[in-house]
Formats: C-alpha cells, structure tokens, sequence
C-alpha cells in the first residue's frame, strides 16, 4: 500500500521495537510495557510521532500505524496537523472477531533476514523453515504475541483506543473495513477507502 502510493508508513511499535533493541533508556521502559500488553504513555508517544513527522521523506504523505491509541493521542494529533496545514485524509478501522485475532496473531511469524510474513497455520513457506522470498532459515516471533498477552492487548484496545472511534466518525473521516474478509478483499477494501 505504502509503496503504491508514495507514502511511509510510521509504525510507534516498530520505533519502540527499534528502541528495545538498541538498549536505550526508553528502550527498557517500552521492554516491560510491551511484555505486559499496556499501553506506553501518552506525553511519550506523542513527542515520538511528532519528530518523526517533521522528516522529508513525509513529505508526499505518510500512514500511521499504530497511533493514535488514545483519545488524547488523537487531540494531539490532531494540534500537530493542524500546525503544520495538514489533515488526516481517512482513519481506517480494521474490524475482526477477538477470537480470531488471538489464532491470526499467535501464530504469525517473520523471516529474521528479509521481514516476510507468514502463519503457522494460514501461510507456511513452501518448504519447512525456509524463507519463500530469501531462503533465509533464521524466523522470529514478537515477545508479545502470546495469547496472554494479546488478550490483554485486546482489552487495552476496547478500553483506550476503542473511544477514538466516535471521534473520528463525528469528523467524517472513519472508514471500517471488514477484517474477516480474504487479505486481498481487505487489501481493496483498504485501498478503496483511500480513494477520494
Ligand atoms: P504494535 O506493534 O502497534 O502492536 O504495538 C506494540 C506495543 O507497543 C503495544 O502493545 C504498546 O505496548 C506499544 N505501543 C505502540 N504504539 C503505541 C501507542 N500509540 N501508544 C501507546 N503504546 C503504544
């Protein structure tokens, strides 16, 4: 999506994924917040994506991943944007059944050398431990992707991030997609509601 339109994606778990590896202050506080399934604090994550923007490569636009997770990450979001005479063009809610995340999320798996996806049951290299796209043989799974943890995940999402929905829907912007459908439906599904 991001490479067919000219545009970064800018994921904060990813940044504090980055942060945990390189041993960083913020780094071993994210550790513990991850591990546990919280949430990372606001006043944190909103100076995160607020540096990050200020980079040339959004210039052409960007995609937030994973943020805003709160209602007030959403207020200042929106004071940034406002700031710098943008806006957000669509908010994107991907709607699928809680048990059904738990099987997709506890099971899915990266190649360590070249970051292709896949699934221990929906999308299993062709041959066992090898790396369709690279032939890598090396795979990681994040640390909190144990059912434990994404059930509180969960419950972190109904309860902060879920009340961002309204928000944005009084704004016009909200566009829900069905998640249960086939990853390429969703991926048009997505693509559509990009689509002025
Ligand atoms: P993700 O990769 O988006 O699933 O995020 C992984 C974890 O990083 C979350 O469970 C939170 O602990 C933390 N995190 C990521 N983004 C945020 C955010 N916007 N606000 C608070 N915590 C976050």
């Amino acid at each position: 999506m991001e490479e067919s339109r000219d545009l970064v994606q800018l994921s904060t778990g990813d940044m504090l994924r980055a942060a945990v590896a390189s041993g960083s202050d913020l780094g071993r506080q994210a550790k513990d917040v991850m591990d546990a399934g919280q949430l990372m604090p606001d006043d944190l994550m909103i100076q995160m994506i607020s540096e990050r923007i200020e980079r040339s490569d959004c210039g052409s636009g960007f995609i937030l991943d994973g943020f805003p997770r709160t209602v007030p990450q959403a207020r200042a979001l929106d004071k940034m944007l406002t700031g710098k005479d943008l806006h957000l063009d669509a908010v994107i809610e991907v709607k699928v059944d809680e048990d059904i995340l738990v099987e997709r999320i506890t099971g899915r798996y990266t190649c360590s050398k070249c970051g292709a996806g896949y699934h221990d049951k929906f999308q299993v290299p062709a041959q066992a431990g090898v790396c369709d796209a690279c032939g890598g043989t090396d795979f990681k799974r994040r640390a909190d992707d144990t059912e434990a943890t994404v059930r509180t995940r969960l419950a972190a999402y109904r309860e902060s991030t879920a009340p961002i929905l309204p928000y944005y829907r009084e704004k016009g912007i909200l566009k829900t997609v069905d998640g249960m459908a086939p990853i390429n439906k969703v991926t048009r599904q997505i693509e559509a509601s990009l689509t002025p």
